[in-house]
């Protein structure tokens, strides 16, 4: 499965814990990230990921784009909801994209164990067949 992985600044760190704890699932799949969250995850666990531009050079854009073609199993974004770049339109698009191609997305660390727990058991396998 391809998974996306973009965080806001003061998010970060959480999700650099995330990918530590849940290392051994999301090493069996293939990733990709927005610059910064990608190299920080990278140094800390040793991932292999696909980075992207930074955010503000166009990073989620790019995850955007790949999205709309519907090339992304799973978006994991951690979204910072007091920073203003949450209401902004391309973030909105982001969210929009993937309800277009249902794709799941978690948008806080709940919802993301859920879904990360859910791919381990197989309940995105479907997304294997969609794309056939
Ligand atoms: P970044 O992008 O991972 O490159 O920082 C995400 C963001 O814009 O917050």
């Amino acid at each position: 499965m391809n998974i996306a992985l973009t965080a806001h600044d003061a998010k970060k760190e959480l999700m650099v814990q995330f990918c530590i704890a849940y290392c051994g699932i999301l090493s069996r799949h293939n990733l990709c990230a927005t610059g910064t969250t990608g190299k920080l995850v990278e140094e800390a666990t040793g991932l292999s990921v696909h980075r992207f531009l930074s955010g503000p050079q166009g990073g989620d854009q790019q995850i955007a784009a790949r999205i709309s073609c519907n090339e992304i199993d799973l978006l994991l974004y951690f979204r910072d909801p007091m920073q203003k770049q949450a209401l902004e339109p391309h973030d909105k698009n982001l969210l929009r994209l993937c309800d277009l191609n249902n794709i799941p997305v978690a948008t806080n660390i709940a919802t993301a164990e859920v879904l990360i727990h859910g791919l381990e058991r197989g309940d995105l396998d479907w997304r294997e067949i969609v794309k056939l």
